[in-house]
């Protein structure tokens, strides 16, 4: 039996994690559950999973949680309850599936105990990534990658060389609007861009799909993780969402990982790894899709994608300012307070303005908090 601990316990990564937890039949035990707010939810996981401990973000979803679960249960409440529950709970890998910057602390509290991290959280690698792997190879800890692209980079690059990579060739759906003219994006609606034709997801990743911000995240994911340069790192438009990422190398074989848009595939391999466990997960059926498209993407229609680049080549905070600009522009563009069109302007310009920092985990929240401000006054002075 292999124990796990389970960060964002409530979202999508975490209930399909349990699904899987539930699917094992006792070849996984989850002994830590942690989630921001949703105690009702929890308490429900706590019945079924009976974990050690549990963590929640806001204290009084805590309080709630303290009241309904047994006293053998340990509650941890506050910001910082998940990097305390990795800290205190036993398990040999953590699956990591919080949204958003609060979940880059937990995820270097996991790598210095020498744990693996199963990391769907793109924000630890995109802000603070050049520290994560830092932290990962001073602890000799490794990071199995949750997100489907970076899965199947890593499964493709399964006993090769480094230095054998030409480059790696990144897939992205292309979201609902590939097709539609460029003028008419500033009309598109929050519902239109909550449809993502392939893959069901929390709402912030689903309208990142549709600007292919999600793929200049994933861009700054793959240069971390992998040690890779931009220009060995390619995205390419792939509508039906079945080679989930390829790598090509130096005698110009490709190598690709296909399989269903599934996110329990990742997960599965993940939770496992090294090992490659049966699962009940359906392969790729050729009948479905006689055919398979290509394209290279559309940088006048999808400019969200060259602030990703620019983000490898500059370092530093950009990582954090990108991608805590990003999550208020989404937020705003969601109440439909600004057009889908703003969201990139208004990253692009907070960007610009960058304050510069990085020496320190503490430097790169700061940068992402005051990001945040520049994105708000953006906000502000286009909806007055
Ligand atoms: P969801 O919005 O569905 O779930 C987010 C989870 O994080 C919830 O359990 C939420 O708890 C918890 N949470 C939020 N804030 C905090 C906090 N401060 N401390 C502790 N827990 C918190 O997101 P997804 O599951 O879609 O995505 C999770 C991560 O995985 C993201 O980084 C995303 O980019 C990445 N990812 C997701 C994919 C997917 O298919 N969904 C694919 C690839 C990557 P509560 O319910 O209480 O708010």
């Amino acid at each position: 039996m292999k124990e796990i601990a389970l960060l964002g316990s409530t979202g999508s990564i975490g209930t399909q994690t349990l699904a899987l937890v539930r699917e094992s039949e006792g070849g996984l035990r989850v002994s830590g559950l942690a989630a921001g707010s949703s105690w009702q939810l929890v308490a429900e996981q706590v019945a079924e999973f009976k974990p050690d401990f549990v963590a929640m973000a806001d204290p009084e979803a805590a309080e709630e949680l303290r009241k309904t679960v047994p006293a053998s249960c340990h509650v941890l409440g506050g910001p910082d309850a998940a990097t305390r529950l990795v800290r205190e709970a036993r398990y040999e890998t953590c699956v990591h599936g919080i949204v958003g910057a609060a979940g880059l602390r937990p995820s270097v509290a996991v790598l210095e105990l020498g744990r693996t991290l199963a990391l769907a959280n793109k924000e630890s690698l995109v802000v603070g990534g050049t520290r994560l792997m830092q932290v990962a190879r001073e602890h000799g800890a490794e990071i199995i990658p949750v997100d489907s692209e970076h899965s199947a980079i890593f499964q493709c690059l399964r006993g090769e060389d480094m230095g054998r990579v030409r480059r790696v060739l990144l897939t992205a759906s292309g979201g609902p609007f590939r097709e539609r003219s460029v003028e008419s994006l500033a009309t598109v609606t929050p519902q239109m861009a909550l449809q993502h034709p392939n893959w069901d997801m929390g709402p912030r990743i689903t309208v990142g799909s549709a600007t292919l911000m999600n793929k200049a995240l994933e861009v700054i994911e793959v240069h971390h993780l992998f040690g890779l340069g931009p220009d060995r790192i390619q995205v390419v438009v792939h509508p039906q969402s079945i080679a989930h990422s390829m790598v090509e190398f130096v005698d110009g074989s490709v190598i690709a990982q296909l399989g269903p848009p599934d996110m329990r595939g990742p997960i599965h391999y993940a939770l496992h790894h090294p090992d490659r466990a049966p699962a009940d997960l359906k392969g790729f059926d050729f009948s479905l899709f006689r055919q398979l498209d290509f394209f290279p993407p559309d940088l006048e229609r999808f400019p969200a994608l060259g602030l990703g680049y620019r983000c490898v080549e500059e370092g530093a905070d950009s990582g954090s300012v990108l991608n805590a600009s990003d999550e208020v522009a989404v937020a705003a563009f969601l109440e439909s307070r600004i057009q889908f069109t703003d969201i990139n302007r208004i990253n692009a310009t907070v960007l610009d303005r960058r304050p510069g920092l990085c020496a320190s985990l503490d430097d790169l929240m700061t940068a992402d908090r005051i990001a945040r401000e520049m994105a708000r006054d953006e906000i502000a002075s286009l909806t007055e």
